[in-house]
């Protein structure tokens, strides 16, 4: 049933029944960023749905900027335009710059023109014509010498705080296919491919736990119907290093057997280009207004090319990896495709078939837990090999 997985599958499915974990719609949207001036100061408005905690302090290397901490948030700003507060443009803000920091953080650096402080900081509520929950600071200037002493005295603190949280693991996304009322392919003894995929996803959620290396965050991890193209956006609300779909094949012929693994196509990439510009899928790196486009579409297709090695480098760890472990494998296992949970063009995704329900002995080895764990054993090898001497870091300040 690995049709229902191509890219127009998921128009067929009505019904949406919610996340097994964190979705999308549970982060806070920035609907804009506005500056003003109000009296002698530079009033920075940031829009919101709801009211959002923050943190802010100032920051001094070389450049001199304001930095806010806040949750996980997802930005809908159009562009990186902002209404200008007159005057000398955003006041002291010379420009602005968000991203994500971490799976539970994102951050708004406000780069300055010139040493300021914040004076005023406050949350409003909707009111009147205002639809939007607001954060609102004040930023006033102060001396260079006021502005270094704080600064430094923030940086201590900070340091003794982030020492510890610095380095992070790796976020492995583990994609249980199918589920709720789409079984996936239905084996010969009638087993189905949704529970078996699931079985093997919580076990490899385990095993990847077990290690105390990894991260792991899932789309589902109980008998649920989740759409693809959310399954896409739950993965990409997270900074996901690796991206792991779980399936189990159907063929014409029972006799084919063995697992396959497969990456995105060429045709599969230009859907991801298509769907990339109507889904509002932003790369980080397009994000940063300072590069002409050109720079920009440089940087995008180098992300789209790293991206695409990335998976493909696993995928041919992974083969070899079941292999040692004696679980049966296509001849010519790595294929390209353009399934749709292969589409977010900035996390290293491979769909893996772990083999085909429509073989007596697939379907006899895939539906039991002990001989499952060779199969687990050989894809925590494969991600073990895969991490093996990086370190992930949360973005630096
Ligand atoms: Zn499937």
């Amino acid at each position: 049933m690995h049709r229902l997985f191509f890219a127009l599958g998921f128009m067929f499915f009505g019904v949406f029944y919610g996340f097994a974990h964190a979705d999308t719609g549970k982060f806070a949207r920035i609907t804009n960023v506005r500056f003003g001036e109000n009296g002698a100061a530079t009033r920075v408005v940031i829009d919101a749905n709801t009211p959002i905690d923050y943190d802010y302090f100032i920051l001094s290397n070389g450049a001199r900027r304001i930095v806010l901490d806040m949750p996980r948030l997802r930005w809908s700003i159009d562009g990186l335009t902002s209404e200008s507060g007159g005057g000398d443009g955003f006041g002291h803000v010379v420009q602005y710059r968000y991203g994500h920091n971490s799976p539970t953080t994102s951050r708004l650096v406000l780069d300055l023109e010139s040493p300021a402080d914040v004076v005023n900081a406050f949350r409003l509520k909707p009111k009147g014509d205002r639809k939007s929950h607001r954060i609102v600071l004040d930023l006033k200037s102060v001396s260079v010498k006021k502005f270094e002493a704080k600064a430094n005295a923030e940086d201590k603190k900070r340091q003794k705080a982030v020492v510890n949280h610095k380095r992070r693991k790796p976020l492995i996304f583990i994609d249980a296919g199918h589920g709720g009322k789409d079984p996936g392919a239905i084996g010969v003894s009638k087993t189905q491919e949704k529970d078996i995929a699931l079985a093997a996803a919580l076990e490899l959620r385990r095993a990847l736990l077990a290690t105390k290396r990894y991260d792991v965050a899932m789309t589902r991890d109980t008998d649920v119907f989740i759409e693809l193209e959310d399954r896409v956006k739950i993965a990409r609300s997270y900074d996901v290093d690796l991206f792991i779909s779980l399936h189990a094949d159907a063929g014409k012929k029972s006799v084919t057997r063995g697992a396959s693994v497969y990456t995105l196509s060429a045709s599969g990439e230009q859907r991801s280009d298509r769907l990339k510009n109507s889904n509002n899928w932003v790369l980080d790196i397009e994000k940063d207004d300072d590069r002409s486009e050109e720079v920009t579409a440089i940087l995008v297709d180098l992300v789209k090319r790293e991206t695409k090695s990335r998976s493909a480098e696993f995928a041919e760890l992974l083969i070899p990896s079941i292999t040692k472990q004696k679980w049966p494998t296509l001849r010519n296992t790595h294929r390209k495709a353009g399934f749709f949970v292969l589409l977010a063009p900035d996390v290293p995704a491979v769909l893996f078939e772990m083999g085909f329900m429509t073989n007596p002995s697939d379907e006899a080895i895939l539906t039991s837990p002990r001989k499952r764990k060779k199969l687990i054993r050989g894809i925590v090898d494969a991600v073990n090999v895969f991490f093996a001497d990086q370190e992930f870091y949360v973005a630096q300040r």
